[in-house]
């Protein structure tokens, strides 16, 4: 039987969400399959819907669906993909654009011949080149801002598929990681400012993408480097071509993908997701250190923070929460009200560990607190004495325009909060956040090269005006300010 509608509850979190994870490979018998290997790695970065293309060199064919990776494909989906080339995509979005229109790959097939994308990001100037393409006579299909790369490429009058890419690319702006595949060739390109991670590896002789490597080591394949911002590489039985035809613009890669979003296993923008997370754990030790008798993560995405806190303290790190890995997006509520029900379902406490313990609560963020303020009460419920809660990374302060899912800048608790207040909500005993300085030192050298616009409310590209109503602009079109000529 199935369930209540009504009784259907999104399975509560409250995080940052990644849009979407990119792969990519070139010249494999078993492209597809790999592929949708490279997405199942990455089901992380989206989990509502799926897809995957493949060109067997005569036909690019495509195949997408809602839901996870595991549950859209099997051997007879795979077996409708054949080719040596296949790219593939998982998405995340919210619940206005929740279809399978705006799964990804879109596969568009017109003058240049056909020609499949997968985009990570967000373009901020979607909605205004959406309009002139509308007015000059494109219809849309999806209320993606990816459809307006494939309109472009469409129109553009160049001669070769690169060139006409390159045009296309040459309109957009924002954040932009594209893996594209054509009948021939495979094309993977970065915004100037390298917002999103994408990552170069090796098969053998096949040439594979992702968003993080990740994918790779699932698949035997080795990283080699990243898409340089800016770059387009071109894959095709000539070899593997590098072109840059943007201007400079500064780096702003998104520091949140070491915060939160990226797997610690991967690599992202050069650098070990694991290394960065647990060293922003070590700094925020040292910054707000805490009398304690143990230091618990919230899990998954507390551990590698709780265990650099641990290290540096000298407290110990004990898993005092345990995560259900099975919970999916959805689940059926009981009628009876069941206390903190809505976290409980994903984190259950062990008494054990926390009756009578003075505890370190290590987070990677809290975005609206609601759910940080549930977890609190139910490690104190467990019998913990004194609950500290402490952040790896500063208060998000302001929304993501770049390609995260965040809610309005009035629903960012540090934004419209002290810390004090913050702390007295989730009723701790103490609250404390990295730095931005700490959270920039653990990337080192490289600090002068990251986004931290939701630390800081500074961006370092326009969007248009009205930010608030503009939210995720690419992906709610319908929530979109009117463009006003
Ligand atoms: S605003 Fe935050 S989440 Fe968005 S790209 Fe910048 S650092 Fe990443």
């Amino acid at each position: 039987m199935q369930p209540d509608s009504r009784s259907r509850r999104e399975a509560p979190d409250d995080k940052f969400r990644e849009e979407c994870g990119l792969f990519g490979i070139f010249d494999h018998p078993e492209a597809s399959k790999l592929a949708y290997l490279g997405i199942y790695a990455q089901q992380h970065r989206g989990q509502e819907s799926a897809g995957i293309a493949a060109s067997d060199g005569v036909e690019v064919r495509v195949s997408r669906a809602m839901g996870h990776v595991a549950d859209i494909f099997d051997t007879q989906t795979l077996q409708g993909l054949p080719g040596r080339s296949a790219i593939g995509h998982v998405r995340y979005s919210t619940s206005g654009d929740s279809h399978v229109a705006n799964a990804q790959p879109i596969l568009v097939d017109c003058a240049h011949g056909q020609l499949a994308t997968c985009h990570n990001g967000n373009l901020v100037n979607a909605s205004e080149l959406r309009n002139e393409l509308v007015q000059a006579g494109s219809i849309f299909q999806t209320t993606s801002d990816t459809e307006v790369i494939s309109h472009l490429y469409a129109r553009s009058r160049a001669t070769s598929v690169e060139d006409a890419i390159v045009e296309s690319l040459a309109h957009v702006r924002g954040a932009f990681s594209l893996v594209m595949l054509t009948r021939d060739r495979l094309i993977a390109a970065r915004d100037p400012h390298g917002f999103r991670p994408l990552a170069l590896g090796r098969l053998g002789d096949a040439v594979v993408v992702a968003s993080e490597t990740c994918a790779m080591d699932l698949i035997g394949a080795t990283y080699v480097r990243d898409v340089e911002p800016g770059e387009v590489v071109v894959v095709s039985a000539g070899g593997v071509r590098s072109i840059k035809p943007f201007p400079p613009a500064p780096l702003a890669h998104c520091i949140f993908e070491h915060v939160y979003f990226a797997r610690p296993d991967s690599y992202v923008f050069g650098l070990s997701v694991n290394e960065v997370r647990t060293d922003l754990g070590r700094r925020l030790a040292r910054e707000n250190p805490v009398d304690a008798d143990v230091v618990v993560p919230v899990p998954d995405s507390g551990v590698c923070g709780a265990m650099g806190y641990a290290e540096e303290s000298g407290i110990p790190m004990r898993m005092g929460l345990i995560r259900n890995h099975y919970v999916g997006r959805t689940f059926i509520e009981p009628e009876q009200s069941i206390r903190h029900f809505g976290v409980r379902v994903k984190l259950n406490p062990v008494r054990s560990l926390l009756d009578g313990k003075r505890v370190v609560l290590v987070d990677d963020s809290i975005v609206r607190g609601t759910t940080s303020r549930k977890i609190v009460k139910m490690v104190r419920a467990a019998g913990a004495r004194e609950v500290h809660v402490r952040i790896n990374c500063p208060p998000t302060i302001s929304p993501c325009f770049y390609g995260v899912d965040t809610p309005q800048r009035s629903e960012l608790i540090g934004a419209t909060h002290t810390i004090r207040e913050i702390e007295k909500y989730l009723e701790a005993d103490s609250l404390a956040y990295l730095s931005l300085d700490g959270l920039l030192g653990a990337v080192g050298t490289q600090r002068a090269s990251y986004c931290t616009s939701c630390y800081t409310g500074q961006y370092p590209v326009e969007f248009p005006r009205n930010p608030e109503a503009y939210l995720q602009l690419a992906l709610k079109l319908d929530k979109a300010p009117p463009v006003t000529k």
